[in-house]
C-alpha cells in the first residue's frame, strides 16, 4: 500500500466530469453532490496529512461509491415502515391503527387529484368539509350532528373552549386521567379557559358529589374514560345515564370523553366489553368526543358528536378553524366509516378488528414456519421458541383486558444470567437496525416477538430479514 498525499487527490470539478458521478447528479442534483463531495474530500486531506490515506482509495470509481453511499444514507426517509411485534396493536409509538385498503386508495385519490373539500356539487357553491362525513357519523351514532378536528385531544380542548369559557366544568376526580404524558384532563381543562370543579375521591364519586357541586357558573358535567388505568376494589362512579339526568334537570349539558369509542359492541368478536358511543348518546350524553385512529381504525382524528345546536356552537368557535383536519384525513376516515354498515363482514375488512380477532392458531401456525430462521439469525448465544403469549388493544382502550397470542420468545444462552439483560438489548438494537426494523420487547429476560400484528402479506418480508445472521 502507498500512502497519498493531499496533492493527490483530484479536485471537485474533475471528479464531477467522471463518469461515477453522472447518475449521482441526475439523481440528487448538483448542488448536493456538491456538498456531499466537498465534505468528502475534506476528509480524505485530513487523513492525507496525517499519512492514513491509501492511494487505491483515490480512484474515481472508489470515490464515487463513498459519494453515493453518504447520498444514500443522507437521503433515507425519517419514517420508515416497521414491524410491530410488540403485542399492542393500537401502539401509539408505532402510529396506531392502520388503514384498510379502501381508505387508502381514497386518500391516494385524494393526495393527486381535486376533490369536493368544501364545495358544493349540487349548488357549485361553497361547502362544509364535515358535510363529508356528518351524515354517516350520525347514522352510525345516533346522534344528530358530528364534527371532526385534527385528534381527540384537540376535540376536548374546542368542547371545553366552545362550552366551558370562563366557567366550570364538573369532573370526578376517579376520572382525571392522564394519557400518554401530554394530555392530562386538568391541564387541557386550563388551557381551554374553563375552570375545573373536581368532585368525590379517587376511588369513590356518588351522585350526590355532582349534585352539591352544580352551581351559577357551572357550564356542563363531563364523564372521562378511564382509558389507561382500572381501579378496582371498594369502588363507585356514576352512570353516564344518571350524569346526564342531574344535568339535564339543571338545564345544563353532559359530555363524555370516550377515548377510544367504539361503534359496535366488540362482544360479538370476542373482545372485551366496551361502551358504545350509540349507548353513550342513547344514555344521555349531549356531547361525546372519542378519537379516529384508535378502537375505530381510521385516521388521526378527533370526533365529535351529540346535540345539533351544541355542535353548531362548537363549529363556531374560532379553534375549530385552527384545528380542523386535512383532507387526506377526510378521505381516509370516509371509506373506513363506511365499512362500520356491513358489521357481519368488519372483522375482515378493517385492518384494526382483524388484528385483534386474528386466532391464536394463525400466529402459532407462523411462529412454526419462522423459529428456525430466527434461530439462524440470531446465532447459537441465544435459543429461540415459539411460546404463547398475550396481546394487548393498546391505546387507553381495555387497559387490562389480553387476547391469547403466539409469538417467539428468544433467551440468552450464555453463562452469567445477570448479563442476559445487555446481550438482550444487544439483540433488541440489532432488530431494530434492519432494513426494515423488528420492534419487540424485553420482559423478564426473555425478548419477545408477538407475532399477532405480522399478517400474511408481510411474513415473507420478514422472514426475508433473517437470511443472514444478525450484525
Ligand atoms: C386517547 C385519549 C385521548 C387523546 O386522544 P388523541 O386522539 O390521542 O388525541 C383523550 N381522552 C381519552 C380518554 C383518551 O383515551
Amino acid at each position: 500500500m502507498s500512502a497519498a498525499a493531499p496533492g493527490d487527490i483530484p479536485s471537485l470539478d474533475r471528479l464531477l466530469n467522471h463518469d461515477g458521478y453522472a447518475a449521482l447528479l441526475e439523481r440528487h442534483g448538483r448542488s448536493q453532490v456538491v456538498a456531499v463531495l466537498r465534505e468528502q474530500l475534506q476528509g480524505l486531506r485530513e487523513r492525507a496529512l496525517a499519512g492514513g490515506l491509501a492511494l487505491d482509495e483515490l480512484q474515481a470509481g472508489v470515490l464515487a461509491a463513498a459519494t453515493a453511499q453518504a447520498l444514500a444514507a443522507r437521503n433515507a426517509p425519517r419514517l420508515t415502515a416497521v414491524f410491530n411485534l410488540t403485542g399492542t396493536v393500537l401502539h401509539t409509538n408505532l402510529g396506531r391503527a392502520l388503514l384498510p385498503d379502501e381508505a387508502v386508495d381514497s386518500v391516494l385519490r385524494a393526495l393527486t387529484r381535486p376533490a369536493n373539500l368544501e364545495f358544493d356539487l349540487e349548488t357549485g357553491a361553497r361547502g362544509d368539509r364535515d358535510d363529508l362525513i356528518e351524515d354517516l357519523l350520525c347514522e352510525l351514532t345516533g346522534a344528530e350532528a358530528a364534527t371532526v378536528v385534527n385528534n381527540n385531544a384537540a376535540a376536548v380542548l374546542l368542547m371545553l373552549n366552545a362550552l366551558a369559557d370562563r366557567r366550570e366544568v364538573i369532573v370526578s376526580r376517579g376520572e382525571l386521567v392522564e394519557i400518554g404524558g401530554a394530555f392530562r384532563i386538568p391541564d387541557i381543562m386550563k388551557r381551554a379557559g374553563a375552570r375545573l370543579v373536581e368532585v368525590g375521591t379517587t376511588n369513590r364519586t356518588h351522585a350526590a358529589d355532582y349534585a352539591n357541586a352544580i352551581g351559577p357558573r357551572t357550564a356542563m358535567l363531563m364523564k372521562v374514560h378511564c382509558s389507561n388505568y382500572a381501579v378496582t376494589g371498594f369502588t363507585k362512579s356514576v352512570s353516564v345515564a344518571e350524569v346526564a339526568a342531574m344535568a339535564h334537570a339543571q338545564g345544563l349539558p353532559a359530555t363524555v370523553d370516550l377515548g377510544s369509542g367504539t361503534l359496535l359492541d366488540l362482544t360479538q368478536w370476542g373482545l372485551p366489553r366496551e361502551d358504545t358511543v350509540r349507548e353513550t348518546i342513547a344514555a344521555g350524553a349531549d356531547l361525546v368526543t372519542f378519537s379516529g385512529d384508535k378502537l375505530l381504525g381510521g385516521p388521526q382524528a378527533g370526533l365529535l358528536v351529540g346535540r345539533a345546536d351544541l355542535i353548531r356552537k362548537i363549529k363556531k368557535n374560532p379553534l375549530k378553524r385552527a384545528l380542523r383536519v386535512g383532507k387526506l384525513t377526510l378521505a381516509a376516515l370516509e371509506p373506513v366509516l363506511a365499512l362500520y354498515r356491513a358489521p357481519d363482514k368488519l372483522a375482515e375488512r378493517l385492518t384494526t378488528l382483524r388484528l385483534l380477532t386474528r386466532p391464536q392458531r394463525q400466529m402459532q401456525a407462523q411462529a412454526e414456519r419462522l423459529r428456525a430462521a430466527m434461530q439462524h439469525a440470531v446465532g447459537p448465544g441465544f435459543g429461540v421458541e415459539g411460546v404463547a403469549m398475550f396481546s394487548q388493544i393498546g391505546s387507553g382502550a381495555l387497559p387490562i383486558d389480553q387476547l391469547p397470542s403466539f409469538g417467539l420468545a428468544i433467551r440468552y444462552l450464555g453463562r452469567g444470567r445477570g448479563r442476559a439483560g445487555r446481550h438482550l438489548e444487544r439483540l433488541q438494537a440489532s432488530l431494530r437496525a434492519l432494513p426494515r426494523p423488528v420492534i419487540g420487547r424485553i420482559d423478564d429476560d426473555v425478548f419477545w416477538l408477538d407475532l399477532r400484528c405480522l399478517e400474511a402479506r408481510d411474513e415473507a418480508e420478514f422472514a426475508a430479514q433473517l437470511t443472514e445472521p444478525l450484525a
